[in-house]
């Protein structure tokens, strides 16, 4: 528990600690990823993301450790020099950039000449999104649920920040495998909004399944504080990472963390929620927070 104040008990999960690569959610998909890359006999990996991306970090990263090579497609709209950049560079990967609406193509055309030349290249979709990503987080909460169980401390509500849904979709896929049913998991987009974002959600939870979720109506993916969208700072967040890493030495950053944060305390305040655990999931992204660093006052 880091904080009584407010009107709830305020937990938190340091995912950002997961130790590997600056953790996150990304070094927990990532290391469920490279087990089955390991396996498979792949001699190199190519995925795709932003120049904030922490998974194209922990890829890049996990790359150079198994002695495979990596290439990162990234939208050319996003080609800031940031930090996670500057390490993906030195972990020795490639970097292919293309404009945005040109992605998917770049990596269909990187793929096939990887094959041509010889190789065997291993594909991960941007985020570490797909039913490995989903398990990663089905793990998370065996976690959470085994904390509650110990404890005694049941957690009413799970906040955190969702993108590209499968950390979401892993935390519902836990809450189901253990009947829990006095729970809310609430994702707070950092990007996209509703009706797409939460139906990635949905679709990541059937496809993990294998089944239709019949508990659909119970995902809550809230788009109230996506801002302009990915990347997109409202106004008093850098007040929030402040006083975060100030009174409870927790560094949060404007693009994840930060935005769920912030969206968490607007939500329990707008719905007058009062007496209850909270636990926020801190996704990683650590990286960010240096980027972030010169903009906070
Ligand atoms: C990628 C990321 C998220 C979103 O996770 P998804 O599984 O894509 O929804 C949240 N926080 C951080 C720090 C991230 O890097």
């Amino acid at each position: 528990m880091i904080a009584s104040s407010g009107a709830n008990k305020l937990f938190v999960k340091r995912d950002d600690l997961y130790p590997l690569s600056f953790g996150g959610n990304k070094a927990r998909k990532g290391r469920l990823f490279f087990e089955e890359i390991l396996k498979s006999g792949c001699d190199c990996v190519v995925s795709y993301g932003s120049s904030s991306s922490n998974h194209c970090r922990v890829v890049a990263n996990l790359c150079a450790m198994h002695g495979l090579s990596c290439l990162i497609i990234s939208p050319e709209e996003t080609m800031k020099d940031t930090f996670n950049k500057k390490m993906i560079k030195l972990m020795g990967a490639e970097y292919i950039y293309c404009p945005v609406t040109e992605v998917a193509a770049t990596i269909e055309r990187t793929m096939q000449q990887l094959r041509d030349g010889g190789r065997r290249p291993y594909f991960i979709q941007g985020g570490g999104h797909g039913n490995t990503g989903t398990q990663a987080y089905v793990e998370c909460y065996d976690e959470i649920y085994r904390y509650e169980q110990s404890s005694g401390i049941h957690f009413d509500y799970i906040f955190f920040a969702s993108g590209t849904g499968t950390t979401h979709a892993g935390l519902i896929c836990g809450r189901k495998k253990y009947n829990v049913t006095d729970q809310q998991i609430i994702g707070i987009s950092i990007a996209r909004p509703n009706p797409r974002g939460r139906q990635v959600v949905i679709d990541s939870v059937n496809d993990y399944l294998g089944e239709s979720y019949a508990d659909h109506e119970n995902v809550c993916f809230l788009d109230d504080y996506i801002s302009g969208g990915y990347g997109s700072v409202q106004e008093g967040i850098y007040a929030v990472i402040k006083r975060e890493l100030v009174q409870n030495g927790l560094p949060l950053d404007a693009t994840y963390t930060g935005k769920a944060f912030y969206g968490m305390e607007q939500y329990l305040l707008k719905n007058n929620i009062a007496g209850k655990n909270v636990l926020f999931i801190h996704t990683g992204g650590t990286p960010l927070f240096f980027d972030d660093l010169e903009h906070i006052k």
